[in-house]
């Protein structure tokens, strides 16, 4: 059969037809545990009862009117949002690469307003900020920009986790105005900055009057075991990007900004047709309260911790485990080789996993998982590490 969808995923060859949490079930009614949360969608896992009574309840009510006139539930979300991030205020659209777009869109204005006609944004090799035109020039994966040029001007590129280099790149250029970066690098191979990485980049930008723009789409909604990343810095960025599990599968982004980032759009100056509509609204709704009523935040330290101790203790004198890294629930092991055929065996075995980086097998289990399914999650990947380590490297 000749599938009419365009060719642009490399699908696994299973399709998933019901969830409960963090299991899902095939077609064949095969039964998987998902250490992927649809890549860090939905942590609250599948079905969860509270995201799927107020997609009902909005539903009866009303779906969509428009944002010609007032949202009621876009006004709850971003009181809530505002409230949990101290951020000021937000623009909400439907993806993490929209969300990035107006926080570049926000740089742009910020250099204008201080008369910087050719204006750029500092962002990292390995970086990860969406597939739109804006967003993959930003990125820094030339796979991703392959056959896309010419590329959206205006960025330049250092390595991540150097703070040197941003320091130096904002002195050889007089046009920098913001610093664009993940806390966490998702994509790139979780790969986790020094403690003090953002720390640094906050006192940098306050130094040289840039903005501090933080992508926490993958990092945020609890993932890393406080509710934004750059809450583990005791820091507040300018301008903040969200998408992934703030819907918990229902499409929303959403760019968070504060003080001078925080009055730049004006009316008409960006917009969205479905953005922050009321159905998105409410189940971001529902997710943010279901975080705090199931305490979920703090469980993924908790659990983050537990994953990883298994793995080092599982994996301890293997030699072709290079690191065992995370924070929270974000989680890394790095092979010495490339490992792309554990994402296959795993399925085989019923557990969902995912390798970036090419060497680096990810896992971002959703924050509701149990005692017993860390366990088999740490059982079963670490054997299937043993034996592919033993046979391949
Ligand atoms: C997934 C991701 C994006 C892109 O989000 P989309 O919703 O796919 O557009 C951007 N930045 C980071 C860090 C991501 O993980």
């Amino acid at each position: 059969m000749t599938s009419h969808i365009m060719p642009t995923y490399g699908r696994l060859p299973v399709t998933f037809e019901r969830g409960a949490g963090a299991w899902l079930w095939d077609t064949n009614n095969k039964r998987y545990l998902d250490a992927l949360s649809g890549i860090a969608v939905c942590n609250l896992g599948h079905a969860h009862p509270a995201v799927h009574r107020a997609i009902c309840k909005q539903s009866e009510a009303l779906l969509h009117t428009s944002n010609v006139y007032g949202v009621a539930a876009q006004e709850r979300l971003a009181d809530r949002l505002i409230e949990k991030s101290g951020m000021d205020n937000v623009f909400f659209c439907n993806s993490g690469a929209e969300a990035n777009e107006a926080a570049i869109k926000l740089a742009r204005l910020y250099a204008h307003q201080r008369n910087i006609k050719n204006p750029a944004i500092i962002v990292m090799e390995k970086s990860f900020h969406g597939r739109t035109l804006a967003t993959l020039s930003a990125t820094g994966n030339t796979k991703v920009q392959q056959g896309f040029a010419p590329l959206v001007e205006g960025f330049v590129r250092v390595p991540y986790n150097d703070v040197s280099a941003i320091e130096q790149a904002i002195k050889h250029h007089d046009n920098i105005v913001a610093v664009l970066v993940e806390p966490i690098q998702g994509e790139g191979g979780v790969n986790i900055p020094a403690s003090d990485y953002l720390n640094r980049i906050r006192s940098l930008c306050d130094q040289y009057d840039l903005l501090m723009m933080l992508d926490e789409i993958q990092t945020g909604i609890g993932r890393t075991g406080k509710f934004l990343a750059y809450q583990h810095n005791a820091i507040m960025p300018d301008v903040c990007t969200l998408a992934k599990a703030l819907g918990n599968g229902v499409p929303i982004g959403a760019c968070l900004a504060r003080g001078k980032a925080a009055q730049l759009f004006t009316t008409g100056s960006h917009g969205s047709t479905f953005g922050g509509n009321p159905l998105a609204c409410s189940a971001a709704l529902a997710v943010l309260e279901a975080l705090d009523s199931e305490n979920l935040i703090e469980q993924a330290e908790q659990k983050g911790s537990a994953i990883s101790d298994g793995f080092s203790k599982q994996l301890a004198g293997n030699p072709h485990v290079v690191d065992v890294r995370h924070k929270g629930l974000m989680i890394g092991i790095e092979l010495d080789a490339p490992c792309a055929e554990l994402v296959q065996s795993a399925l085989e075995q019923g557990l969902l996993i995912n390798v970036t980086s090419e060497k680096t097998i990810r896992l971002l289990p959703p924050l509701i998982i149990d005692d017993q399914q860390i366990n088999q999650l740490v059982e079963t990947l670490s054997a299937l590490i043993q034996e592919h380590t033993r046979q391949c490297l």
